[in-house]
C-alpha cells in the first residue's frame, strides 16, 4: 500500500516537474526589465498552459512505463481534466492582459494584428475547438474516427501556434540558454508525436498478425483468433488489452482497444479478442475472414491478477466478461485451485457470452458462477436486477476485504459496485477496474 502511494506520488512529482520547470527556468540568468505584476503573472499562466498542452502528447503516446502504474483509463481521465486546466490558463493569459492594458484589445482584430498576435489567436481558437469537440463529440454525432483525426490536428495547431507566438514575442526568450531550453522542449514534444504516429506504426508493420479463426459467440459477439506472422508475438498478463487495427494497415490513425480474452499461457503467441457489435467499427468484425492481416499494439493496462489473494472475485457486465475470460482460462491452464467467484450480469439467458465454456471451466477451477439477468425468463430462480452489496453478501464469504476484486462493465454498473465495495469496507487497493469508455 505504501509503495503504491509512494510510486504514484513520485509520478506526480515527475509530472509537476515537467510542467513547471520550463516556467521557472525563465527566472534564471539574465532577466528582461520587469513589468507590472499582472502582466508578468498573465505571461506565467500562458507559459504554464503551453507546457501542460505539450506534455499531453506524452500522456497519450501509449508509453507503458507511463500508463502501467495507473491504468489507461486513469491516464485518459487525467488527460481530459488537465486539458480543461490548460484551457483556463491559456484563456486567463490574454484576459488579464486585456484588463490591465485595454489598448491590447486591438490585437483581437485578426486582419490588422501582427503575426505574433495572430498566432496566439490561432492557438487559443484551436484549443477551444478541441475542448468543445471533446466534450460534445457524442451530442454532435461525430464519429469516433473523424473526431480523433480532428483532435490530433487541433492539438498540433494549438501547440505549434502557441510556441510560435511565444518565440515571436521573445522577451523572456532573448536569453540564448532559455531559448535553447524551450526549443529543446519543442523538439521533445515533436519526437513524442513522431514516435506514436510513425515509429510505432513502422514497428507494428514489421510484426503483423494473421486471423486464424473467426468464432461467433452468444450476445452479438465475435472472437478473432490471431497468430503472429514471422515473429514470436508478445506476452501479456490476463486482464490486459491491445489496440487492434484492421484493413488499412498500422498507419490507420485510429486503433480500437479490446481486452485479450484468451489464456495468457498460450505458448505460440496466439491471442484472442472477443468483440461485441456496438458501433461502426465493431459491426465489421463479423465480416473478417480467416487469413486476413491485422495489426496489434499491446499489451497495455494494469487490470491484472498477480497480487496476493485468498480469493478472486470477478464482476462482469455484458462484454466486460472478456478480460475475466482471459483470467479464468489462464488460472485453469496454470492449475490454480484458489477459489474464484464470477458474478456476471447479462441481459437474458440466451445472450450470455461464453455461457457453455464457463460451465465447463467449473471442472478445472474452484469456480462459483453467479449469473445476474436483467431480463430473466419465466421460471428463472437465479439473481436478477442490479449487482449490489446485498448480492455480494449473499454469495461471498467474509472477510470481504481479503478478496481481490476485478470489475469490468458499463460505467453505471461500475460506479454502483465501487460504492457497494466501499460500503463493505473493501479498501481501494483490493479492487481493480477496467472502464471500456475512455471518453
Ligand atoms: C481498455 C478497453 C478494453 C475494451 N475491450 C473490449 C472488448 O474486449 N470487447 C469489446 O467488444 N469491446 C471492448 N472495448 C470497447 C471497444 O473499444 C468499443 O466498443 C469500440 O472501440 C467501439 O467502436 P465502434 O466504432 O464500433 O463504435 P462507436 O459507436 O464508434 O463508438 C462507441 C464508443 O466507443 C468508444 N470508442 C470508439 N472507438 C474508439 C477507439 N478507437 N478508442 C477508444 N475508444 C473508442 C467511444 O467512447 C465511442 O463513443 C474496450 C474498450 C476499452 C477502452
Amino acid at each position: 500500500m505504501l509503495t503504491f502511494a509512494l510510486r504514484n506520488s513520485l509520478w506526480l512529482l515527475v509530472y509537476l516537474f515537467f510542467i513547471s520547470a520550463p516556467l521557472f527556468v525563465l527566472l534564471l540568468g539574465s532577466l528582461p526589465p520587469a513589468r507590472d505584476f499582472w502582466t508578468e503573472f498573465s505571461i506565467a499562466l500562458g507559459y504554464s498552459g503551453l507546457a501542460i498542452m505539450g506534455l499531453q502528447f506524452g500522456l497519450t503516446s501509449r508509453f507503458r512505463w507511463v500508463t502501467k502504474p495507473w491504468g489507461e483509463d486513469v491516464i485518459y481521465h487525467f488527460h481530459r481534466r488537465i486539458s480543461l486546466i490548460a484551457l483556463g490558463l491559456v484563456l486567463a493569459h490574454p484576459l488579464i492582459l486585456f484588463i490591465v492594458r485595454p489598448e491590447l484589445l486591438a490585437l483581437l482584430n485578426f486582419a490588422s494584428a501582427p503575426w505574433r498576435a495572430r498566432l496566439a489567436a490561432i492557438s487559443t481558437y484551436s484549443l477551444i475547438g478541441l475542448i468543445v469537440l471533446a466534450l460534445w463529440r457524442v451530442k454532435l454525432k461525430l464519429s469516433y474516427e473523424a473526431w480523433h483525426l480532428t483532435h490530433i490536428i487541433l492539438a498540433v495547431a494549438a501547440v505549434a501556434a502557441g510556441l510560435m507566438h511565444m518565440a515571436a514575442w521573445g522577451f523572456y526568450l532573448e536569453d540564448p540558454m532559455k531559448k535553447a531550453l524551450w526549443y529543446g522542449l519543442t523538439l521533445f514534444w515533436l519526437a513524442l508525436l513522431l514516435y506514436v504516429r510513425l515509429v510505432k506504426p513502422l514497428f507494428m508493420l514489421r510484426r503483423p498478425y494473421r486471423v486464424a479463426q473467426v468464432k461467433t459467440e452468444r450476445g452479438n459477439t465475435t472472437t478473432l483468433v490471431m497468430k503472429p506472422e514471422g515473429h514470436g508475438g508478445f506476452r501479456f498478463t490476463p486482464g490486459q488489452f491491445g489496440w487492434l487495427t484492421l484493413w488499412n494497415g498500422p498507419f490507420n490513425i485510429t486503433g480500437h482497444p479490446f481486452s485479450f480474452s484468451s489464456s495468457a499461457q498460450a505458448g505460440d503467441g496466439r491471442v484472442e479478442m472477443s468483440i461485441r457489435n456496438l458501433g461502426d467499427f465493431t459491426a465489421g468484425i463479423s465480416q473478417v475472414t480467416p487469413g486476413q492481416r491485422v495489426y496489434l499494439d499491446g499489451p497495455y493496462g494494469a487490470f491484472t491478477i498477480g497480487n496476493p489473494a485468498d480469493m478472486h472475485v470477478l464482476i462482469a457486465g455484458g462484454v466486460g466478461i472478456t478480460p475475466m475470460m482471459s483470467i479464468l482460462r489462464t488460472l485453469a491452464d496454470r492449475g490454480d485451485q484458489r477459489p474464484v467467484v464470477l458474478i456476471y450480469g447479462s441481459r437474458d439467458w440466451e445472450s450470455i457470452t461464453f455461457r457453455e465454456e464457463l460451465d465447463a471451466l467449473r471442472a478445472r477451477l474452484d469456480l462459483k458462477l453467479v449469473h445476474v439477468l436483467s431480463r430473466p425468463h419465466k421460471g428463472w430462480t437465479g439473481e436478477t436486477g442490479f449487482i449490489d452489496a446485498a448480492l455480494f453478501r449473499r454469495h461471498l464469504p467474509p472477510p470481504y476485504n481479503m478478496h481481490e476484486y476485478f470489475i469490468c462493465g458499463p460505467n453505471v454498473m461500475m460506479d454502483a459496485i465501487e460504492n457497494a465495495l466501499a460500503a463493505m469496507d473493501v479498501p481501494m487497493s483490493k479492487y481493480h477496474t477496467e472502464r471500456y469508455n475512455f471518453a
